[in-house]
């Protein structure tokens, strides 16, 4: 099955071809052309891109749900439609994430997710992201302060044995909380920092462990003083801990994501979503999981509360809030939203838009509206 995409505006690392066609065979990407010179004689599929941007698929490596659903609902149907909402926004591979649970609840959800992997048709699966319950009980924001509990390596065995765990968030200065990063690193599985009290000098003990990575940078964590200049300090200042950002203009203020796109290089940054299982929902009063919450102009909060509650943004307008606030080149932002996520999980053949690359493609319009999107060269819509 040959199928063109022609006359698109081809936005990739480092790369921005104008007027371009790329032939997918297969699930691959079999060549890239300028699209005056494209042949397409054996094609049986011809989309005409004109004004469209084809970009590298959104990997999205934090999202808890939509529609009303939750990963930790921990059914089939859940996860597919979470997946399938995730692909309306332009993600075409995603890290289901759940939040603070109960064991059982968390051993299930890994059962969901693998059943999902083995059957879904919708976004693909890069394995779960577990936000808690390791967590610190003085930074839990929308967490469920009943089910945490301290680092626990053998509880992560466990859900790994079932299904790939991706990233595990958690607190460091918890009790043990450095071995266990060790421990993650060992596993495979990315160890970030999140829901922290910790100072200055504990992420960087965690990092001497193999800390890389800090979730929702900036969102419950302890912020820059001059005299200690905490985990927002140390994930603007240390170049080997990539930071996952929240671009809805609310989570972090636009001139905040400015500095950190003045402070850390473009390979260490990643955008995600940390949407809620409100997001995609109407304004107005909702239970999450026993906590009480208000939606307003898609901001999720606790009731009577400033505490944002996860978010309801949409993958495709992130990248357009950081393109308005950087005014960086979309050739350079891409990174941040496909390569660096694929290359920190190791995903194969995926972030770029290259020869032999998966064809793994979003198209969107100038206001960055998903048009259409493509996952292992099958067209979505
Ligand atoms: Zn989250």
């Amino acid at each position: 099955m040959k199928t063109l995409i022609k006359n698109c505006q081809l936005i990739s690392d480092g790369i921005n071809m104008p007027n371009a066609a790329i032939l997918i065979e297969n699930d691959r990407i079999a060549d890239i052309t300028d699209a005056a010179n494209t042949t397409s004689s054996d094609v049986e599929k011809i989309i005409d891109a004109t004004d469209l941007y084809a970009m590298p698929g959104f990997i999205d490596i934090h999202t808890h749900g939509a529609h009303g659903v939750h990963t930790c609902d921990a059914t089939l149907e859940a996860i597919e439609q979470i997946a399938k909402y995730k692909m309306q926004n332009g993600v075409t591979t995603f890290c289901p994430s759940t939040v603070t649970m109960p064991e059982n609840v968390l051993l299930d959800t890994m059962k969901s997710v693998e059943a999902y992997r083995q059957t879904g048709n919708y976004a693909k699966v890069a394995g779960v992201h577990l936000e808690g319950p390791f967590l610190n009980p003085k930074k839990l924001g929308g967490q469920n302060p009943r089910f945490i509990q301290e680092p626990n390596i053998g509880f992560i065995r466990k859900l790994h044995a079932i299904s790939p765990v991706a990233i595990v968030s958690f607190s460091p200065e918890q009790p043990g909380g450095y071995e266990f990063t060790r421990q993650l690193q060992q596993l495979g599985i990315i160890p970030s920092a999140a829901h922290s009290n910790a100072n200055y000098r504990e992420i960087g003990e965690a990092i001497q462990y193999g800390l890389k990575h800090l979730t929702h940078f900036c969102n419950q964590m302890t912020g820059v003083h001059h005299r200690d200049i905490g985990a927002v300090g140390a994930g603007l200042l240390h170049d080997e801990l990539s930071v996952e950002i929240i671009c809805d203009k609310i989570h972090l203020c636009p001139e905040m994501i400015k500095l950190i796109f003045k402070c850390k290089s473009m390979d260490s940054i990643m955008l995600m979503t940390d949407s809620s299982y409100l997001s995609g929902l109407p304004d107005g009063e909702h239970e999450l999981r026993g906590l009480h919450t208000s939606i307003k102009d898609g901001i999720i909060r606790l009731a009577n509360s400033d505490t944002l509650c996860g978010s309801g943004l949409k993958y495709n307008i992130g990248l357009k809030n950081v393109a308005q606030i950087t005014e960086l080149p979309l050739e350079q932002l891409v990174r941040t939203t496909s390569l660096n996520q694929a290359l920190a999980l190791k995903l194969d053949h995926i972030g770029r838009l290259a020869k032999n690359y998966l064809a793994d493609i979003v198209l969107l319009d100038k206001d960055f509206e998903v048009q259409h999107l493509f996952i292992n060269g099958t067209m979505k819509f």
